[in-house]
């Protein structure tokens, strides 16, 4: 049956990121009011301790693995990634989550207003996002066919869900990427135990795009840390990274680029 669903997924490239907007009022390069990358005060450091806690989900579920603290992944690792046909998903929202219907409507605006992906209630589609209460964040990447969980904490900014929502239209995490040593170095003894995994490189599709280190799928410099000390240091004095406020404008190129929004766009 989950192979049969999986059918009805397009198949698509791997992944890698892209960035949108927090409010309506952000546009993507420009810099919120609560933008965090001129990040030196102790407060705003233990803001990105928290955004970096909040993409977890300790607890394991049957039959999942979490890998970087926030992607799920089935027992059975070789499953190709899906994209959602059309750049449409469907969803649905757990009850749990009703005084928390807003935040997810503005994380989907994030991307919808930036993007050709669209979020639409689900009626009787197979394959669909399913919104469920947790103690933290973490969704599959790519659209895995069924009904596919993703998790929202309470401890999940609006940021973060948007972050968990473009795993699951299949975009992996920045920092993975084959060519991340040329931007960032990653402190490996500043890493807590156990978390050294969440910051191996993998292979994937770049989609051609550059490197970015204010990509929404980028961890911030004290993911992971086991005493407060940088786990990752731009190789750039002063850049930024971690934000979860709004795509950047190569996040926005990503998804566009992975959804295939010009074609859709010419054929309207
Ligand atoms: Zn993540």
């Amino acid at each position: 049956m989950w192979l049969l669903l999986l059918f009805v997924c397009m198949s698509t490239v791997g992944g890698v990121p892209i960035n949108a907007a927090h409010d309506a009022t952000s546009a993507p390069g420009r810099l919120p009011l609560n933008d965090t990358r001129n990040v030196t005060s102790p407060a705003s450091v233990i803001d990105l301790l928290q955004q970096a806690s909040a993409e977890t989900l300790e607890e394991l579920h049957e039959d999942l693995v979490v890998q970087e603290g926030d992607i799920l992944i089935p027992e059975e690792r070789n499953a190709v990634e899906t994209l959602w046909a059309e750049a449409i998903v469907p969803y649905t929202i757990s009850y749990e989550l009703a005084d928390r219907e807003s935040n997810i409507l503005a994380a989907f605006k994030m991307i919808s207003d930036f993007t050709c992906v669209r979020f639409q209630k689900r009626t009787t589609e197979l394959n669909y996002l399913k919104f469920l209460n947790s103690r933290g964040c973490a969704s599959f990447v790519g659209c895995r066919g069924g009904a596919q969980p993703l998790y929202y904490g309470r401890s999940c900014s609006v940021g973060n869900l948007c972050h968990e929502i473009i795993h699951s239209l299949g975009l992996h995490h920045e920092h993975t990427r084959k060519d991340r040593d040329q931007y960032i170095t990653v402190q490996w003894t500043s890493i807590t135990p156990g978390n050294k995994k969440n910051f191996k490189m993998k292979g994937g599709n770049t989609l051609n795009l550059p490197y970015d280190l204010s990509s929404i799928m980028h961890y911030g410099q004290y993911f992971f840390s086991k005493d407060g000390s940088p786990t990752l240091l731009p190789k750039q004095r002063g850049e930024q990274m971690g934000q979860r406020t709004h795509l950047s404008l190569l996040d926005i190129q990503r998804l566009n680029k992975l959804y295939h929004c010009d074609e859709r766009m010419k054929s309207l």
